[in-house]
């Protein structure tokens, strides 16, 4: 176990690195993570430990698992609540809202399709709604490329001026369209009060911590490979996995998010976060089996409806705005990614 956590421990001070200058308005200050058993959402409550912030974890554990905090808990700054982000309320002063909770795995949305919905519509009600009576100082609303739904090739890589090729009534629509409709929500609040609104568009990401349990399950599609590949399994490539991803290494992903959610003077602003490394499904099966040394074969399964042909942010708005700029290339995080899930198997 300290093994593994040596790892993440490793991940959380290049990120601590990068965010130095903002630990003066973080220390002390009252956070609630909405979400904040899930991946991307322990990670946000990791660096917010880190800096010295009081934490509130808030998550209903459709998705997040307690195992992701379980290092946490015995912190007298931490701590979890297990509710639902739809009728959550809480009277304690609260400084910085992050908001993160949705389900966000494609077969696992699609199993609760409902409760998707809620959390993206309702739930951003609710914690807009929290963070009005609160005086907040900045609310990150964590939205999805698949707001962009399928966009054609003059839209890649995609930028947020993109308004989107969506399906509204199909497989993914519960996710996508909840997400939308959530950002709407955001805009509202941002004109009508002022709200401190910031919004990332996160695109596909992987680290440590994604759930090769659930997601040989739930699949996201990198941790998935590397299961099948080290496993010796078949990788199970959909379509002719001629479809591309661009993905973020976590660290990335979170010294983007958090400079959007920090930086002084940027409310209102809608920004993608990801990593701009374009792969199609079938290369990025090749490079798991090269670098786990597999012997897997690589077989094709049919490619789910609605699934996006191509997807790649422009990150030139990041750049401008943040200064963010991806360091961890796909072969980098994908031999450490390769290597934490040698270390928890
Ligand atoms: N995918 C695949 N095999 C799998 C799981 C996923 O080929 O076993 C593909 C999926 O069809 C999609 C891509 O990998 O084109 C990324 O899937 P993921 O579920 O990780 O996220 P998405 O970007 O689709 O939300």
């Amino acid at each position: 176990m300290d093994e593994v956590y040596r790892v993440i421990q490793e991940d959380i001070q290049t990120i601590i690195e990068e965010l130095c200058e903002f630990k003066g308005k973080i220390t002390d200050k009252t956070f609630l993570v909405t979400g904040g058993a899930g991946f991307l959402g322990s990670w946000f409550c990791d660096i917010l430990n880190v800096f010295g912030a009081r934490v509130i974890c808030l998550d209903n554990l459709s998705s997040g698992s307690k195992k992701n905090i379980k290092h946490l808990t015995k912190n007298k700054n931490f701590k979890f609540i297990n509710a639902d982000v739809c009728s959550f309320n809480t009277h304690e002063k609260i400084d910085y809202i992050a908001h993160l909770a949705s389900i966000a795995s494609p077969p696992l949305y699609q199993k609760f399709p409902v409760q998707t919905l809620d959390a993206n519509v309702i739930g951003t009600r609710n914690m807009l709604e929290l963070a009005r009576r609160n005086d907040i100082k900045s609310f990150l609303f964590t939205s999805t490329s698949e707001i962009y739904g399928n966009p054609p090739d003059e839209a890649i890589p995609t930028p947020e001026s993109y308004y989107g090729y969506v399906n509204p009534y199909g497989q993914r629509s519960m996710y996508d369209e909840g997400k939308r409709a959530a950002e709407s929500y955001c805009y509202s609040y941002f004109i009508k009060y002022n709200l401190p609104i910031r919004i990332a568009r996160i695109f596909n990401t992987y680290g440590p911590r994604l759930d090769i349990k659930s997601t040989s399950q739930y699949g996201r599609v990198i941790i998935k490979f590397i299961y099948q590949a080290l496993n010796n399994k078949p990788i199970t490539v959909y379509g002719d996995g001629k479809q591309t991803r661009s993905f973020c290494y976590i660290t990335d992903q979170m010294e983007g998010l958090f400079k959007l959610f920090m930086t002084p003077k940027i409310n209102g602003e809608v920004v993608n976060i990801g990593n701009s490394e374009e792969i199609s499904i079938l290369r990025l099966a090749r490079k798991v089996k090269k670098l786990t040394k597999s012997n897997s074969k690589i077989t094709f399964q049919p490619l789910p409806p609605d699934d996006p042909r191509r997807r790649c942010p422009d990150l030139t708005k990041a750049k401008k705005l943040l200064n963010f700029k991806p360091k961890v290339s796909l072969q980098k995080g994908l031999k450490r990614m390769i290597d934490w899930q040698k270390r928890i198997r």
